[in-house]
């Protein structure tokens, strides 16, 4: 069956493209799919702008809607291993974590079954006996859904959830690199009943298969979840045609640890900070920042615990983290970490690719700690997106902010001690969208999600994240106009 869907119809690309898709873990050959051109994407558009403009869609019931989403979230905990095993395919994620994306992305579309069904608008009080006043949501229109290849499905369940919850129609561009499971769920879309037109999928690469949807006057949002430079670039293309853009960019976030902290499970989250999916996570805790007076025995422990996690592919039941997604991305974390080397900071570990002859075919790289690193180094500014953690040093709790804070980026951070009112101190003054304490990377979609500074625009999850879908509209009914005579009447 070919992979496009546009219009209510599963379709091959005009021009004929096509792209094979292979497993990070060992470059076995998963899917040849097709890939869209300008053309396919201008179709997918003008049908997601007929649906929203001529179709009952936008304008039906909430409840109905809603009830789609939960058929859907149905079929996905249904499909549950065939969706994790293709997400695992395309990533090279451990099958255990695609089955939890798979949990998560089920609780993603449950929540926002409720959450539209729940805030329809409000009475507003004008003072005015005569008027009835009232404050509405209305959809959008045409979304454009643009996601990344680290966590495929979940990213894409954050934008096609509320985006169908609020009556918008849609298309949907997933990465090129992980295209499997978009096409898994707009299966389960259609089999819940959406309709013809509402939402459409097109593959492919930024350039040929995405940029239209910045630049088309038919699409009213972009919501996009990449890296900074692309997120840049996205702003750019819609400013002619004055989009609404929901960005979600990457991060550089600073994982600190005062010495009163309890220690022994600062160090186990440092670890899954930073090494969870080999460090392909925009939230990654890729900075650590450790109190001075336990630094040493806090990193040296570390080290000897990174040096001993166990890499291999997605079925592996013994791996502990996978591989990177693809040759280029390893390219370019060996030209991140060899100018970490260049700035002075210190390889504890790793540094290199694994030795281990069995995973020579995937793009695997070994856990690496820099030591020495101070905030002027681009290895700190920068993400690298890889199984790469830095080590700073800091004095006090206003040292610690300051060094934190002390990026571009704004997408997340944790903070580990003893003393809570140091926690919520730091936790306040951290720019950042989400800061743990005394924990790392947990996520619930009913709270929200997103970046300070660069790390993007708007919110995704939570009610902010059903909003970026939703016009607002005031109606204001005067139940006995009279005449004003403002100007006289001749
Ligand atoms: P990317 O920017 O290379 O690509 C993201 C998507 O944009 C892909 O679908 C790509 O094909 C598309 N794209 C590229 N150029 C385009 C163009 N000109 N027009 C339209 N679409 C275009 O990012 P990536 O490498 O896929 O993902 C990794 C990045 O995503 C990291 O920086 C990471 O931090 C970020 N990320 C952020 C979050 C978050 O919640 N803030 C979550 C996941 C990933």
């Amino acid at each position: 069956m070919p992979e496009l869907y546009i219009d209510g119809a599963w379709r091959a690309a005009l021009a004929g493209g096509q792209r094979d898709i292979r497993c990070p873990a060992d470059g076995s050959l998963t899917v040849t799919v097709d890939e869209a051109g300008p053309d396919d994407t201008l179709d997918a558009i003008l049908a997601a702008r007929r649906a929203f403009d001529e179709s009952s869609w936008p304008s039906g019931s909430v409840h109905d809607r809603c009830a789609l989403l939960h058929r859907v979230a149905d079929l996905l905990a249904s499909h549950k291993s065939d969706v994790a095993r293709a997400e695992s395919l395309d990533t090279g994620k451990r099958l255990v974590e695609s089955e939890y994306d798979v949990d998560d992305v089920v609780a993603v579309f449950r929540f926002y079954a409720g959450a539209a069904a729940g805030t329809a608008g409000r009475v507003v009080d004008t003072g005015r006996p005569d008027v009835r006043s009232r404050v509405v949501h209305e959809p959008i229109g045409v979304c454009a859904l643009i996601t990344p290849w680290n966590y495929p499905l979940l990213q894409t369940s954050w934008k096609v959830a509320p985006c169908l919850a609020a009556g918008n129609t849609f298309v949907l561009k997933p990465s090129e690199l992980t295209p499997s499971t978009a096409i898994l769920l707009m299966r389960y879309l259609i089999e819940a009943g959406l309709p013809a037109g509402v939402g459409n999928l097109v593959l492919g690469a930024g350039p040929q298969a995405g940029a239209l949807l910045t630049t088309h006057p038919g699409v009213d949002l972009v919501s996009f979840t990449g890296g900074l430079g692309t997120g840049r670039q996205l702003m750019a293309a819609v400013a002619p045609t004055v989009k609404k853009v929901a960005l979600e960019l990457g991060g550089k976030n600073p994982n600190i640890v005062f010495a009163d902290a309890d220690l022994e499970v600062a160090l186990d989250f440092a670890l899954t900070a930073i090494f969870l999916h080999s460090g392909q996570v925009c939230s990654a805790g890729a900075r650590l920042l450790i109190e001075g007076s336990v630094k040493d025995k806090f990193v040296d422990e570390l080290v000897v615990r990174a040096e001993r996690i166990r890499l291999g592919g997605p079925f592996d039941d013994k791996a502990e983290t996978g591989p990177l997604i693809s040759a280029e991305h390893r390219a370019k974390v060996e030209a991140y970490v060899e100018a970490g080397r260049g700035e002075g900071a210190q390889v504890r570990c790793g540094g290199s690719r694994p030795d281990d002859p069995a995973l020579s075919v995937g793009f695997y790289y070994l856990p690496t700690i820099l030591d020495g690193c101070t905030s002027s180094m681009s290895v700190v500014q920068n993400e690298s997106f890889g199984p790469v953690l830095t080590v700073e040093t800091f004095v006090d709790e206003d040292d610690a902010v300051r060094i934190a804070n002390d990026t571009i980026f704004g997408l997340a951070g944790a903070v580990w001690t003893s003393n809570a009112g140091r926690a919520e101190r730091v936790a306040s003054r951290l720019r950042m969208g989400t800061v743990w304490i005394n924990d790392y990377h947990p996520y619930v979609p009913q709270a929200e999600w997103g970046g300070y500074k660069q790390s993007g625009v708007g919110r995704e999850l939570g009610v902010a994240g059903l909003d970026e879908y939703r016009e607002t509209k005031h109606i204001w009914h005067n139940v006995r106009p009279e005449v004003q005579r403002w100007f006289g009447d001749g």
